[in-house]
C-alpha cells in the first residue's frame, strides 16, 4: 500500500516544495518508489527544483481533462529512476481541479504500486489546500522558526485535523543556530511546544539549498556532504520507523554545539 503524505504549511517560502524534493529523493535512496505530486497549479515549480522542467508535455489537468493517459504525464527523474513526477499545470488557475479529481489521480497512482505518494501543497489555505490534501492519510507541516510561520502552521494542523489526518508530523527548516543560541530565533523546541506534534526533523538555513535550487539538482542528490542533505537523510529514516530520540537534545548539560549535531545528524 501507498503511503500518501502532503507537505504543507500554511504559509508561503518556508520551504514545502524543498522538502518535498529532497525527501522524495531521501525515500528513493533508501530503495522506495516515489511518485511527487505537484499540486501547487498556476504557481508549480517542484520540476524546477527538481530539474525536470523542460521534460514536462502534460500535466495532471490534462489527465483529468482525459487529453492524455496517466503514464503520459509521468516524468521519470533520470538521476534516480525511482523518483516520479506529475507535473501541475503553469498557466491554469488553482480552480483547474477539484477535490474529487485529486483524489481520483492520486487513487490511480496508489494503485500503481508507489511506495510512496508525496504532495507538494501550495501556500494558504483555501481550493488549492484543500485539494491537496483530500486525498493524504499523512502530512508533514513545514515551518521555519518565526512566529508568522508557525502561527500559520497551527492554523493548519487544525484544518488536517478536521480533514481526519490524523498523523501529523513537523519540519523544523531554515533553522540558524547562532540565532537561537542568541535568543534571537525560535529554538526547535519552543515550535515544537507550540504545535504539539511530533518532530520529523530539523534543516539548518543553509546557502547550499539555495545553490541546489538553482541548479535543479536537490541537495540530496550531491556528491558533496552537507547537513542539509544529512538531515533529510534522516527524516526519511524517522518516516520508515527507524528511532531517534529526541529527548536527549534537552540534557542540560550538553553543550551547544553538540546538541546542534546530534539534532542535525542522527
Ligand atoms: P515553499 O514551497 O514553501 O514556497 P520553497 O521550497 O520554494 O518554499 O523554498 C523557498 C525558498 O527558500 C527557496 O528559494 C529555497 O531555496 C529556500 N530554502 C528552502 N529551504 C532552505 C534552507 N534550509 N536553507 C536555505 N534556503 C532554503
Ligand atoms: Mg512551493
Amino acid at each position: 500500500m501507498s503511503r500518501i503524505i502532503v507537505i504543507t504549511s500554511g504559509k508561503g517560502g518556508v520551504g514545502k516544495t524543498t522538502c518535498t524534493a529532497n525527501l522524495g529523493m531521501a525515500l528513493a535512496q533508501r530503495g522506495r518508489q516515489v511518485v511527487l505530486v505537484d499540486a501547487d497549479f498556476g504557481l508549480r515549480n517542484l520540476d524546477l527544483l527538481l530539474g525536470l522542467e523542460n521534460r514536462i508535455v502534460y500535466t495532471a489537468v490534462e489527465v483529468i481533462a482525459g487529453e492524455c493517459r496517466l503514464e503520459q504525464a509521468l516524468v521519470r527523474d533520470k538521476r534516480e529512476p525511482r523518483v516520479t513526477l506529475l507535473p501541475a499545470a503553469q498557466n491554469r488557475t488553482k480552480d483547474a481541479i477539484n477535490s474529487e479529481q485529486m483524489t481520483q489521480l492520486i487513487e490511480k497512482l496508489a494503485a500503481s504500486g508507489y511506495d510512496y505518494i508525496i504532495i507538494d501543497c501550495p501556500a494558504g489555505i483555501e481550493t488549492g489546500f484543500k485539494n491537496a490534501i483530500a486525498a493524504a492519510s499523512e502530512a508533514a507541516i513545514v515551518t521555519t522558526p518565526e512566529i508568522a510561520a508557525v502561527r500559520d502552521a497551527d492554523r493548519v494542523v487544525g484544518l488536517l485535523e478536521a480533514s481526519n489526518i490524523k498523523k501529523i508530523n513537523l519540519i523544523v527548516n531554515r533553522l540558524k543556530p547562532a540565532m537561537v543560541e542568541a535568543n534571537d530565533m525560535m529554538s526547535v523546541q519552543d515550535v515544537q511546544e507550540i504545535l504539539a506534534i511530533p518532530l520529523m526533523g530539523v534543516i539548518p538555513d543553509d546557502e547550499c539549498v539555495i545553490v541546489s535550487t538553482n541548479k535543479g539538482e536537490p541537495v540530496v542528490l550531491s556528491a558533496n556532504s552537507s547537513l542539509p542533505k544529512a538531515a533529510f537523510a534522516n527524516i526519511a529514516g524517522r518516516l520508515e520507523g527507524e528511532k531517534v530520540d529526541f529527548l536527549e537534545l534537552k540534557e542540560p548539560n550538553e553543550g551547544f554545539l553538540a546538541r546542534i549535531k546530534r539534532l542535525f545528524w542522527k
